[in-house]
């Protein structure tokens, strides 16, 4: 049992019969980096680089940038680091990347890739900065764009990370187009990685910023896993990897569903890593997709979340 039991807390992600689902942090810069070593990250699923950018005048020069992509890429040798271009707009707004004109609704507006696209230059030089971080280092540099919506998008994107030399593109799918569009997206996406923060305020139309919502706010919403489904499917029958860096991806229940639907890496914020290695390692793969089959038949969170939960036997 005490075998069991640290097998469990340490150790790459495997379900009880070994079927493998690396689990990645979530971090928003170097100071994150010793928590997500102490607790058994095997690489980084999101780097939120838009912490670098807030709170300042003016967007970090090309050395600084470069600095603190290295100090990440240098944590995770030989690891998969998968970096997330500025993801400006909406809750996280930036004094030197304005939108157009007033947002009154800034979360459907000008944000992510679409502000990238606006600014163009933006985009490539923190490429740049990235592809230089990774010069002479041995870590696997992944970059990836938020807010993809169409196929467009996505080679937009794969052109701009071809441009700067960076080999391994991928796109997040946090737009509900993207997801039931996912079989297109693949083309030009090396992998995909969903959003379920945002893949759950803009499927159940429900602000993420706001209270009072919170049956709509949440990733068991029966059409969030749906969409989740779809993506992960489409990725399969295309050859790619589909991860999850939402906050779905901390509940070591969702996790086992979301191994269910198909998705293939689960990245999350550090702490949560203990948790979900332990509830994976007591279930097996088809406990999974059991349990991902009761939730997508229930009648809401609540339900899927119960029904999820019975299917599970061995987290009891
Ligand atoms: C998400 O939307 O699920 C996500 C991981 O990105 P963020 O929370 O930074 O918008
Ligand atoms: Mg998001």
């Amino acid at each position: 049992a005490r075998a069991a039991a640290a097998a469990d807390s340490a150790g790459p992600g495997r379900t009880a019969d070994g079927h493998e689902v690396p689990l990645l942090a979530n971090i928003g810069g170097p100071d994150d980096l010793p928590a997500a070593l102490q607790n058994g990250a095997e690489g980084v699923g999101l780097y939120r680089t838009e912490f670098l950018f807030l709170d300042r005048a003016d967007a970090p020069g090309h050395d600084e940038q470069v600095a603190s992509y290295r100090a990440v890429l240098e944590a995770f040798p030989g690891a998969k680091v998968v970096v997330r271009t500025l993801d400006s707009g909406a809750d996280k707004p930036l004094a030197f990347l304005p939108p157009p004109g007033a947002e009154p609704n800034p979360a459907l507006g000008e944000r992510g890739l679409r502000l990238m696209r606006r600014y163009p230059e933006m985009q490539r030089s923190q490429l740049a900065a990235l592809a230089e971080a990774a010069r002479d280092t041995e870590a696997d540099l992944q970059v990836m764009a938020p807010m993809v919506t169409d196929t467009e998008d996505a080679e937009w994107f794969a052109a701009a990370a071809e441009e700067a030399g960076i080999a391994t593109a991928g796109i997040m799918i946090e737009v509900p187009a993207a997801a039931l569009r996912a079989r297109h997206l693949a083309g030009p996406a090396a992998f995909f990685s969903i959003g379920t923060n945002d893949l759950t305020q803009y499927t159940c139309a429900a602000d993420r910023e706001i209270g009072g919502l919170s049956r709509f706010q949440d990733p068991w919403q029966p059409g969030v896993l749906d969409l989740v489904a779809v993506a992960a499917t489409a990725a399969a029958d295309a050859g790619r990897p589909c991860g999850v860096c939402g906050e779905a991806a901390a509940d070591p229940v969702l996790a086992c569903v979301l191994t269910g639907l198909g998705v293939t890496s689960l990245s999350m914020g550090a702490t949560a890593l203990p948790l979900v290695r332990a509830a994976l390692a007591r279930t097996t793969l088809e406990e999974c997709r059991a349990a991902a089959d009761a939730a997508l038949a229930a009648r809401g969170p609540g339900d899927a979340k119960r029904a999820a939960r019975a299917a599970l036997t061995g987290l009891a």
